[in-house]
C-alpha cells in the first residue's frame, strides 16, 4: 500500500503543537512506517513551492495548528486546503482562535505601537512599523500583511476534524492518527475528544450546594488536593469545557483553563463560564457580588481565553 501524505503546518502558535507531534515518542517510527510527509516547517526543509506543485487534493490529512493572524498563513491555509483531502485543525489556537486571538481586544496600530515604540527598552524616536513592501537597491522587499483581526482556521477555509488542546494530548494524537491510518475516521465535522463536559471526567469530591464569598487566584493558595477547585473560590474552567484530556491540569491541581473548548452544544465557552461562575456567588447585594468577583482579575482573558476568536464578540471594537 502506498504510504500517506501528510502536511504539518505552524501558523499563529506558540509551537507547543508541534512539540507535541514529538511527544508521541517512539510510536513516531511507526508513524513515519505509514507515512510520508509533504511539509512539516519545523522539522523537515520543504519549501512552500514544493507544496504548490503537488497535485489538487494529493496530501492525505494536513494537520494545521495555530490561528490565522497575518496574510502568508491565510495563503498558506488556502493553498494547504486546495492540496489536502483531509484537513484538521489541530490544537486550541487553530480550533478556536486560542491565545492569540486575545488580541483582538486590540489592532495592528494599537499592537505596533506597543511593540516597536511604547516598550521601555525600545528606542524608536521616528515610530517605524513593519511594512508590507520596502524598496531597497537590489529591488522590493516584502513582508505579510499583519491583521487586525485573528481568525480560528475555519473562519479562514473549510475544515474536517478539530482536534482540541492546548497543545492536543499524546493519546489523543495517536487515536487521531491509528484511526486516519485505519481509514476509521468519524463524520466530517466532528471534534475528536469527549462528548462530554470536563467535569464528568473530574474524579475531584463535589457537594450538591456551592457557593464562593471571594474568588481567588491559583496563587493565592495551595489547594486541596481532593476538593473540587470552585467550592474553594478558584476559578476552574471545567463546567464550561469539553472533555477529553484526563483533566490532566485538575490532576496535577490546577484549575483548568479551557483549552478543550465549548462543550458540545454550548456555542459560546465564555458566557458558559461567566453563567458558571455567576451562579456561584450567593449574594443580592451588589457590592457582596463586586467583593466576590474582584479576585477574577481579568474576567475577558480567564473567559475567554482560547476562544475569543470563535465566540459571539469575536473581537472588541478598539
Ligand atoms: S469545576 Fe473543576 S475541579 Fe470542579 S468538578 Fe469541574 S473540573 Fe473538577
Ligand atoms: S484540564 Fe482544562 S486546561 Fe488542562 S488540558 Fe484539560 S481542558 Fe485543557
Amino acid at each position: 500500500m502506498d504510504k500517506l501524505k501528510f502536511a504539518i503546518y505552524w501558523a499563529a502558535a506558540c509551537g507547543g503543537c508541534d512539540v507535541a507531534i514529538l511527544d508521541i515518542n517512539e510510536k513516531i517510527l511507526d508513524v513515519a512506517e505509514n507515512v510520508d510527509i509533504v511539509l512539516w516547517p519545523l522539522a523537515l526543509d520543504f519549501k512552500y513551492k514544493d507544496v504548490a506543485a503537488l497535485p489538487e487534493k494529493s496530501v492525505d490529512v494536513c494537520l494545521f495548528n495555530g490561528a490565522v493572524r497575518n496574510s502568508e498563513q491565510e495563503e498558506i491555509a488556502k493553498l494547504l486546503r486546495a492540496k489536502s483531502k483531509v484537513l484538521v485543525a489541530f490544537g486550541a489556537c487553530a480550533c478556536f482562535g486560542g491565545i492569540p486571538s486575545l488580541g483582538n481586544v486590540s489592532n495592528r496600530e494599537k499592537i505596533f505601537r506597543k511593540v516597536y515604540h511604547d516598550t521601555l527598552s525600545t528606542v524608536n524616536t521616528d515610530t517605524v512599523v513593519p511594512r508590507t513592501t520596502h524598496e531597497v537597491p537590489e529591488g522590493e522587499l516584502t513582508l505579510p500583511e499583519f491583521y487586525d483581526v485573528v481568525r480560528s482556521l475555519a473562519q479562514v477555509i473549510p475544515v474536517e476534524y478539530f482536534i482540541p488542546g492546548c497543545p492536543p494530548p499524546v493519546d489523543l494524537i495517536l487515536t487521531a492518527v491509528t484511526a486516519i491510518l485505519k481509514g476509521e475516521l468519524p463524520p466530517a465535522g466532528a471534534t475528536i475528544a469527549s462528548e462530554k463536559v470536563l467535569c464528568d471526567e473530574c474524579e475531584r469530591e463535589r457537594s450538591e450546594e456551592k457557593t464562593v464569598k471571594q474568588f481567588k487566584r491559583p496563587w493565592e493558595m495551595i489547594p486541596d488536593r481532593g476538593k473540587c477547585f470552585l467550592e474553594q473560590g478558584l476559578v476552574c474552567a471545567g463546567p464550561g469545557t469539553r472533555g477529553g484530556c484526563g483533566a490532566r491540569c485538575v490532576n496535577v491541581n490546577m484549575p483548568c483553563r479551557g483549552c478543550f473548548g465549548a462543550p458540545p452544544g454550548v456555542q459560546d465557552q465564555g458566557a458558559k463560564l461567566l453563567a458558571a461562575m455567576a451562579s456561584l456567588v450567593a449574594s443580592d447585594d451588589p457590592q457582596e457580588i463586586a467583593r466576590a468577583v474582584e479576585g477574577i482579575d481579568d474576567p475577558l482573558g480567564t473567559f475567554y481565553r482560547f476562544g475569543l476568536a470563535n465566540s459571539t464578540l469575536g473581537r472588541v471594537k478598539s
